[in-house]
């Protein structure tokens, strides 16, 4: 009896030990976590707080500043509180990182096309799950919608043509990982890379189209939804192509990025944002007829250059 007492003694004594092992180890997981969270923040807020794995008022506030920058504040997020959203707007679903260098807006040239510019899709880089002509059809809703803020005429070149080596924007689905912070998860980071005559959607994204104009052919609707829905529920598993579209469109254009979190340019991803602002269609438009004045102002320099010559 006494043994046994002795023995239940120093097992619950080497109980107790595990459960404070665990609860330090949890501790530790959690101050980890934390250092991450506070190393994304860099990316993300002017002024980001320090590096300790403490969750502090500053590391709060941060937090606070990228929910109200991707549009989380007031829809299911608490202030301040990390959820999937606010989650995937720091990792996986930023469009961070995707703008043209110096986009035109900001270097004041303008981009160089003429006023009809033509694009392609390259059909054989388009993930099995999609169909080459929805997709072709989600793209055109895009060109379409900043057609009227351009002013320019933008005309799909089917890969068949035999003039379609000239296009002016070629667009492709490519591996981005390795231009991701995440290089071994394959999904996340940047979902889009864009260049005044490219567009890079990255392949490594489960890719949904919204099919807006189309009649309601699924049982979801419009949509077609990803087939991994099935099994991998969370909505943020999953990203519409046409906002992502509208976005990277807009920096070919010329335009950089906007902190408000209705602009198609926000930097953060929005499945809903699938029409331009009305802050959008005014940066366009000014950005085009700064281009226009800049090209007459060309054009009577030419002309007074003439008058000059004798
Ligand atoms: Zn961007």
């Amino acid at each position: 009896m006494l043994r046994e007492c002795a023995a239940a003694g120093a097992g619950g004594a080497a109980a107790e030990l595990q459960a404070q092992a665990q609860v330090q180890a949890q501790a530790q997981a959690e101050a980890e976590a934390v250092a991450v969270l506070q190393m994304l923040l860099a990316d993300h807020v002017a002024d980001p707080p320090e590096v300790d794995g403490v969750f502090g008022p500053r590391t709060r506030a941060a937090v606070q500043a990228v929910q109200l920058a991707a549009g989380l504040v007031g829809v299911d997020e608490a202030d301040g509180i990390v959820g999937p959203r606010t989650r995937r707007a720091l990792v996986a679903s930023g469009l961070l990182y995707d703008a043209v260098e110096t986009p035109a807006e900001v270097a004041g040239t303008p981009p160089p096309y003429r006023a009809t510019v033509r694009w392609r899709l390259v059909g054989a880089s388009v993930p099995a799950y999609l169909e080459v002509s929805d997709v072709v059809g989600e793209l055109a809703a895009a060109f379409t919608a900043w057609a009227v803020p351009s002013g320019l005429t933008f005309v799909h070149v089917d890969e068949s043509a035999v003039a379609s080596a000239d296009a002016d924007i070629v667009i492709r689905f490519v591996d981005l990982s390795p231009a991701n912070n995440f290089v071994f998860d394959g999904p996340g980071g940047c979902l889009v890379r864009a260049r005044h005559d490219a567009i890079s959607f990255d392949e490594m994204e489960q890719w949904e189209l919204l099919r807006v104009g189309a009649p309601n052919t699924t049982p979801y609707g419009r949509a077609s939804r990803h087939p991994h829905r099935r099994f991998l529920k969370g909505e943020e598993h999953y990203f519409a192509l046409l906002p992502v579209a509208l976005h990277a469109i807009g920096h070919c254009l010329g335009l950089g990025h906007s902190d408000a979190s209705s602009d198609v340019m926000s930097p953060y991803y929005s499945r809903d944002r699938v029409a331009l602002s009305a802050a959008d269609v005014e940066r366009m438009q000014a950005l085009m007829s700064a281009v226009v004045s800049a090209e007459r102002q060309g054009e009577a320099a030419e002309a007074n250059e003439q008058e000059e010559a004798p």
